[in-house]
């Protein structure tokens, strides 16, 4: 039996020193991936009840050469590690408001918001409001289209240079959502402090929203948190009818999920978006 367990552990070994090299390897990957064309950016609509779309979330995707498409989920945290998100980032905000830009002049689109995540390792940068401040000029975006989606955690650390920044940026037009909204551990004195437009109700909560009793109880709690905050609420992950008519009902009036789109490169720009003229 001793035996055995020691070949066990040496396979334990093994196994986690493989996943060690793997991971060096997909980070030493990510570093040339920006440089390498590989990043590309899809587009998520986001409707409104009447099944319109108001705006899009820009979602990220790495086509490696080899492995083919690597979820953000995977290599995010890997960049942010890097300090490589710095970069990355900058060029997801780029790619966004280039797109705003081109659709200035499209009546249809016109008034279309695009939402960018930003990691807090981005937030936090010293040159990160300067940064935003040159792509919009560069591009010619309409701030007031750009909203950018930060998550509760970006307040834990450091809440002064949060707010500071928040700011800084919210004085340049810019907006904010704020995302997986009920998932981290903040109080929510911060929301009356905050320059926030949006909260977005994570898809956690949405899942289970009919058979779950207390999943319904903290979706409607944060609707009605949102009314008196004047911030407008977007479910995330709406996946059926049923669950898009049970947010309807309770007041809810921006939908994000498979169920209106999924997330999609924009080629030309001009491609169909539900609810809008082409
Ligand atoms: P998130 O910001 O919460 O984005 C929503 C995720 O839910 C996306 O996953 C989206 O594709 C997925 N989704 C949308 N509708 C549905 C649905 O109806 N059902 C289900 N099951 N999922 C749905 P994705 O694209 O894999 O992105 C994962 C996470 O990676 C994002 O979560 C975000 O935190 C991060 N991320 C994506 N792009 C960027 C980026 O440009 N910068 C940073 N810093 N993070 C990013
Ligand atoms: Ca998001
Ligand atoms: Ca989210
Ligand atoms: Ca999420």
């Amino acid at each position: 039996a001793k035996r055995e367990g020691g070949a066990a552990l040496r396979f334990f070994d093994r196994a986690m020193q493989t996943q060690v090299i793997e991971r060096a390897h997909l980070e030493a990957d990510l570093e040339r991936a920006l440089d390498a064309d590989q990043l590309r950016l899809f587009y998520q609509p986001q409707g409104d009840a009447a099944g319109v779309t108001v705006g899009l979330e820009a979602l990220l995707r790495w086509e490696h050469p080899v492995r083919g498409m690597v979820s953000p989920g995977v290599f995010i945290p890997l960049a942010e590690e890097g300090g490589r998100i710095v970069a990355i980032g900058n060029w997801v905000l780029e790619q966004a408001c280039h797109q705003l830009a081109h659709w200035a002049d499209q009546p249809a689109r016109c008034e279309l918001t695009i939402s960018v995540n930003v990691s807090p390792v981005q937030f936090r940068e010293a040159g990160f409001v300067d940064g935003v401040r040159e792509i919009l000029a560069a591009t010619g975006a309409d701030p007031r289209r750009l909203v950018l989606e930060v998550t509760e955690s970006l307040f834990l650390q450091d809440p002064k240079l949060a707010r500071e920044t928040m700011l800084a940026l919210s004085a340049l037009g810019v907006r904010f959502a704020l995302d997986d909204f009920g998932t981290g551990y903040s109080s929510l004195s911060y929301l009356k402090r905050l320059p926030l437009d949006e909260l977005k109700i994570d898809q956690s909560f949405v899942r289970d929203l009919l058979a779950s009793p207390a999943d319904a109880a903290i979706v409607e709690t944060i609707i009605a948190l949102a009314d008196r905050l004047s911030l407008s609420v977007t479910a995330e992950g709406v996946e059926t009818e049923a669950q898009a008519a049970w947010l309807r009902d309770h007041g809810c009036r921006h939908f994000q999920g498979y169920l209106f789109a999924r997330p999609a490169p924009l080629v030309s720009g001009k491609e169909p978006l539900p609810g809008l003229p082409s």
